[in-house]
């Protein structure tokens, strides 16, 4: 008697069809196998929000009841396979009802499986992904971010190639064929998604990674509350207000230390201070209070708070002022004010390296200016169609004045 229990881990709502298709594929897939199989979703409060981290299960089994000892657990503690198909997760991921940052490997089991899809080596993944005291294998397949399945994105094969490999992770459970079996007589099945499982199979990378290697950082985490801390009904109390910074000068805002922080962002701000004219715009408008007030009168966008949303680039005034960068390109929540106080040549050089990166500015999901889409929209019937990530770095700074 044996079990394979896997889980998908994705974002929001970007991802949520992958995701339900992956675990979908995997059940039908251990049925061609001879096995059993079940999948089933475990949200925060709110996968539906863009971007915020959810995920999937599914278990396969030798036998039916093998398949319900492991049903009777509301939620398995540890997986074999953890499949992650947006790899900014690798850093961790967070969503409120799981209580702070979780290692992306935090349930994969000793000698599990991380398989990701990802255009970094696996180097530069480890720089993100935690250390475990136990071995496990980090698994890689060539592919960018996936939104496959959601309705605005072309279908990109990702669920067929993520079968595929797992085909190859755990062959006793998944053969080969009875996964192309599985994706040819579903209803998204197709010769050519058949192939694409038997490519990802014969091209997936692994890696045996030992205990201690990896991200060194602890992991984010926050005390709960004991049982005879809690007050009577439901109270929210009001963030306390903040200190001021260095001499008495400027401001940082307290935060609320159990809102989700910055594991569910992809993009984050990179700001230039040079420019900044210190209109207070970006301070107003970020939603999660993450800007400190710095002591010359610019604001610094706190790294642990920011969730990534755009809408301090959005309202910035001042071209390239304020830049969205995809999250991979970085590898520490370091403070870029303190960054530029120190080296002002350095800090330019820094940036100038990353918002002039075209794959690394191009928003992964959602518009940079308010009728974006309608502009794009005309562009791309004028011109016959574009490929989705032509972005332009600074695509927006022809909307904006000082
Ligand atoms: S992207 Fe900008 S507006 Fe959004 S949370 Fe981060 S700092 Fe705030
Ligand atoms: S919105 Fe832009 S110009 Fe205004 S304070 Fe923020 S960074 Fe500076």
């Amino acid at each position: 008697m044996a079990a394979l229990t896997c889980e998908v881990v994705y974002r929001g709502i970007f991802q949520k069809n992958l995701a339900a298709r992956i675990a979908r594929g995997i059940v039908l897939s251990s049925r061609k196998a001879g096995r059993w199989g079940i999948a089933f979703g475990r949200y925060g409060d709110s996968p539906q929000r863009n971007g915020i981290p959810a995920k999937d299960f599914a278990i396969v089994a030798d036998t039916k009841e093998e398949l319900e000892q492991n049903m009777a657990r509301y939620e398995p503690k540890q997986v074999d396979v953890t499949i992650c198909v947006d790899d900014t997760l690798a850093k961790g991921v967070e969503s409120w009802a799981w209580y702070g940052l979780q290692p992306i490997n935090r349930l994969t089991a000793p000698n599990g499986t991380v398989l990701m899809t990802s255009l970094q080596p696996i180097d530069a993944l480890l720089k993100d992904i935690h250390q475990k005291d136990a071995p496990w294998t980090l698994s890689l397949l060539r592919a960018k971010a996936s939104f496959s399945g959601l309705w605005v994105y072309k279908e990109d094969h990702t669920e067929a190639r993520i079968l595929g490999a797992l085909a190859k992770i755990a062959p006793n459970f998944l053969s080969l064929d009875a996964v192309c079996q599985a994706i040819q007589e579903s209803e998204w099945g197709s010769d050519l998604k058949v192939a694409s499982a038997r490519k990802a199979h014969d091209r997936l990378e692994s890696r045996a990674i030992k205990p201690g290697q990896g991200n060194a950082e602890t992991p984010y985490a926050f005390e709960m509350p004991r049982w005879w801390e809690m007050r009577e009904g439901v109270t929210i109390p009001a963030i306390p207000i903040g200190k001021p910074k260095e001499g008495g000068k400027g401001y940082v805002p307290e935060r609320n230390p159990y809102f989700k922080k910055f594991t569910t962002r992809t993009m984050r701000p990179v700001i230039d201070f040079d420019t900044c004219v210190k209109c207070n715009l970006c301070w107003i408008a970020c939603p999660d209070s993450v800007f400190d007030v710095m002591p010359d009168g610019t604001f610094d966008a706190n790294m642990e708070a920011c969730c990534g949303c755009g809408v301090c680039e959005a309202v910035c005034p001042v071209e390239n002022c304020i830049t969205m960068v995809n999250e991979q390109l970085f590898e520490d929540n370091a403070s870029q004010w303190e960054m530029w106080r120190k080296d002002k040549a350095g800090y330019k050089a820094w940036m100038q390296d990353k918002i002039g990166n075209k794959n690394a500015t191009v928003r992964s999901h959602g518009f940079r200016f308010r009728g974006q889409y309608e502009q794009e929209l005309k562009q791309d019937l004028d011109v016959g169609g574009v490929e989705i990530t032509a972005g332009i770095p600074g695509e927006n700074a022809e909307h904006k004045t000082v």
